[in-house]
């Protein structure tokens, strides 16, 4: 099923529940605005090359617009309404001040010079600059964008206003307003949410058997945080494929083989196993951490993990979850489990409107209380209403947002 589909219809399951105010449902199905524009950029041979961008500003009720940038070949305008869509769900749960967005931009990053990716993100950056800004949508790093994307936007951006604007890109270096804990934000609450999860098994991190699909920024950073505490992470993998070890693979050499191979591939002493395998392997915990719609109803009657921590955003189907939600499977939906990343986001931005910086320890200090207390607010609803913890979450997104429209009444 197409991902908008796919949310779309998980929207419907859950609104359907709810008692919401004349108009707010149909208002809340539909993106605020969606722009397309096309990026003209000049490629290191000379020829011009043009590429299609996207930015969707779901809704933007509860404050300014937020989400990622994600240059991919597969975006496209379905894929970031969708994505816009969870963000906005996303920021409401958390208490954010933000509405919902994303953007990105259909091309193949991988096949293209770091100059030429820096003349598209300025090119985009400058084709999208009135719709965004710290008070209007403030964009931040998606798949295959990172800080070095966003100090091209945040300079673009500047330079166009004639004024150094820190607070209209999160993700940055630290040395441009980046916040100490972003670039590991989102792995990190992955990681919280998993600790949190395993409390409610009874069982330990220590020992825990975690697979983890996907190991770029949430991937990678959830593994290493978990290897650390010494689960076991028995098996890995990007987008060529897995490994499996089953008495735990170590994660610090293999970030380093990642760092000078660029994949997982040839890491020694473990079996070879494909992403398929890698999603019904034998485990406490599976962390999707790569693409949307992974875990769909052909796989989800397979899944062996006693609990699911959706580092990525819309990994499993609305035909899985049933399947799962059957088999007592639990999943922690990505609008919580990979809110980690937009919690720093939203510290990043206010450090940067006030022009002043946090240690390390206050900012990892508040995000674990705040994915605690979401988690344990979402858990004890699922409890309470007998739905499973993403109808909780969803509801408790959307019903903040319509709580917010509903008292904002409707312009004119
Ligand atoms: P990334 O580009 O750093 O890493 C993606 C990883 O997934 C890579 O290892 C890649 O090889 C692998 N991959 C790609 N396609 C795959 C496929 N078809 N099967 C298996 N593996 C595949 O991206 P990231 O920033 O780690 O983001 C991963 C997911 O987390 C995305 O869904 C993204 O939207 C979501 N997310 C990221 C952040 C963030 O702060 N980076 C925040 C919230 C959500």
């Amino acid at each position: 099923m197409p991902f908008l589909k796919s949310v779309l219809k998980q929207y419907d399951l859950v609104v359907d529940k709810l008692e919401l105010p004349d108009g707010v449902r149909e208002r809340l199905r539909h993106p605020k605005r969606s722009l397309i524009v096309s990026i003209p950029i000049e490629m290191d041979n000379g020829m011009i090359n043009v590429y299609k961008g996207y930015r969707v500003q779901h809704d933007i009720t509860l404050g300014p617009s937020k989400g990622g940038i994600r240059y991919h070949p597969n975006v496209n305008l379905e894929e970031v309404t969708a994505l816009a869509m969870l963000m906005s769900w996303k920021c409401a749960l958390m208490k954010l001040p933000y509405g919902g967005a994303k953007g990105g931009v259909c091309c193949t990053p991988a096949a293209m010079s770091l100059k030429e990716k820096e003349r598209l993100t300025r090119r985009f950056t400058s084709e999208i600059i009135w719709a965004i800004g710290p008070e209007e949508d403030i964009p931040a790093p998606d798949m295959n964008t990172n800080m070095q994307t966003m100090a091209w936007m945040m300079d673009t951006y500047s330079m166009l206003k004639g004024h150094t604007t820190l607070g209209v890109v999160t993700g940055k270096p630290l040395v441009l307003g980046g916040s100490l804990g972003r670039e590991e934000g989102t792995g990190r609450g992955v990681y919280y949410m998993v600790e949190e999860s395993a409390k409610i098994m009874g069982k330990e991190l220590k020992g825990l058997r975690v697979a983890i699909q996907g190991f770029g920024n949430v991937g990678s950073t959830a593994a290493r945080l978990l290897f650390e505490q010494g689960s076991k992470v028995i098996a890995v993998s990007d987008s060529n494929g897995g490994i499996y070890n089953r008495n735990g693979i170590d994660i610090e050499n293999l970030i380093q083989h990642v760092n000078e191979n660029k994949a997982i591939s040839h890491y020694p002493d473990v079996e070879i196993i494909t992403n398929q395998d890698l999603l019904t392997i034998d485990c406490d915990a599976l962390i999707p951490a790569s693409v949307e719609g992974q875990i769909t109803r052909y796989n989800a009657g397979n899944v062996k993990a006693g609990v699911i921590v959706e580092g990525a955003n819309g990994p499993t189907t609305p035909e899985a979850d049933m399947i799962l939600s059957e088999r007592n499977v639990r999943v922690i939906p990505d609008i919580l489990a990979n809110a980690g990343g937009v919690v720093i986001s939203y510290f990043e931005w206010v450090q940067d409107l006030q022009f002043y910086f946090w240690k390390e320890n206050e900012i990892q200090h508040r995000l674990k209380e705040i994915m605690a207390e979401i988690f344990n607010t979402v858990l004890s609803m699922s409890q309470k209403r007998k739905i499973d913890m993403r109808m909780a979450a969803w509801t408790l997104g959307i019903n903040r947002i319509a709580e917010a429209q509903k008292i904002r009444g409707l312009y004119p």
